[in-house]
């Protein structure tokens, strides 16, 4: 399996989303002959003509739009300036106010990295969280200690 025919199957539900062409299309073939990136083409079958795009190679030009005899081609929607959502990562949660901080899996791997888990805290509560840890270590120890360095 080459990368072309990879990249096909993996985006197999979003086929044709950007280039679009409605019923009137006849399959006449002007627009995959014309098209100067060689980003549409034709196959054959015993039953079915399959055209198909590649968007990596379209240069979104419009001159398939412009030649198709059937005014078949959808351009508009190869001009839409859209988001497409790619992940839904889990978030985790700033112990002190509830504040979203890193995702779940961001926390894995710095954990994976430092060999250690600490609380998550948020910008606004790092501060806090890290005097709070200092003064529990300082806790008990010598005076002549407390405020010098850790
Ligand atoms: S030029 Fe138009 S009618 Fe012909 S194959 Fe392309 S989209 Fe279909
Ligand atoms: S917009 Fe241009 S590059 Fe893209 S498919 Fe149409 S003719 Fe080809």
């Amino acid at each position: 399996m080459n990368q072309e025919e990879i990249t096909t199957e993996q985006t197999e539900s979003n086929v044709m989303r950007y280039f679009q062409v409605n019923d009137q299309c006849n399959g006449c073939l002007a627009c995959v002959q014309n098209c100067p990136a060689n980003a549409l083409r034709a196959e054959d079958s015993t039953a079915n003509r399959v055209l198909s795009h590649n968007m990596a190679r379209c240069a979104r030009c419009g001159n398939c739009y412009r030649i198709c005899p059937q005014k078949a081609i959808e351009f508009q929607f190869m001009l839409e300036n859209g988001w497409d959502e790619v992940k839904t990562l889990e978030m985790v949660y700033c112990s002190v106010c509830g504040d979203p901080v890193y995702t779940v899996d961001y926390r894995r791997t710095l954990s994976e990295k430092l060999g250690t888990q600490s609380e998550p805290t948020c910008s606004k509560h790092r501060d806090e969280v890290t005097r709070a840890a200092k003064a529990h270590f300082l806790k008990g120890r010598s005076p002549n200690m407390r405020g010098g360095a850790i």
